[in-house]
């Protein structure tokens, strides 16, 4: 007897006869050798921007946090619960991945909370606000700009933030002596929902690209 909702039920046998059915001997490896992913993906909770399914990952490929508003709090060894600090750690010094992205997107609630702190906030309880605090200084700028549309303020703020994510993975002792080694290195994304386009950020300039993918 379970009480998992029926539609996970389903999803999970046909995981089972599909997927799992197809890559066992790669599940089978895995548990025994243990992961080894090259790439670490920071990305939102949001439900329609799953990296596994936007970088068509398998198994072992990517290790993924995933947080509102995919935001890295800068260094800070306070002795607090620091979860996406906890994972990034773990990415870098134990699994030594070679790259991170930063993975944004379009229609991000947290975002979209940020420019309007006040006005419609995410939810009444303890923890959004304080999280999505991280933006404020860029929030703020942008959200007092009339000149935009509210789609323009909201699509540059979630690019704005993926360079803001970036410079905050660099206050991370691991991270910067790593990159200067030549061992990691850093990248922004920002993905468009409704068309399925994904930007890549230029390491030099800080602008959003589509790849040419020919
Ligand atoms: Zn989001």
């Amino acid at each position: 007897m379970t009480h998992l909702p029926e539609h996970l039920l389903n999803g999970y046998r046909n995981f089972m006869s599909g997927r799992y059915s197809a890559e066992s001997s790669r599940y089978r490896t895995l548990a025994k050798e243990g992961q080894a992913p090259s790439t670490m993906v920071i990305a939102c909770c949001d439900s329609r921007a799953a990296p596994e399914t936007i970088f068509d990952a398998g198994p072992g490929e990517l290790f993924v946090v995933r947080n509102v508003a995919n935001l890295i709090p800068p260094y800070t060894p306070d002795g607090s619960h620091h979860g996406t600090s906890a994972a990034l750690e773990f990415a870098v010094q134990v699994l030594k991945v070679k790259h991170i992205v930063v993975m944004g997107h379009g229609r991000c609630g947290g975002i979209g909370a940020a420019l309007n702190p006040s006005a419609q906030p995410l939810s009444p309880g303890d923890f959004i606000g304080k999280w999505i605090s991280l933006l404020a200084p860029a929030a703020e700028a942008i959200a007092s700009n009339q000149l935009m549309t509210p789609t323009e303020r909201q699509t540059t703020l979630e690019r704005i933030s993926i360079r803001y994510q970036l410079a905050n993975l660099r206050t991370f002792p691991c991270v910067t002596i790593l990159e200067e080694k030549g061992r990691l290195t850093l990248h922004g994304a920002w993905f468009d929902i409704g068309t399925g386009e994904l930007w890549v950020m230029d390491p030099k300039t800080g602008d959003f690209e589509r790849p040419a993918l020919d």
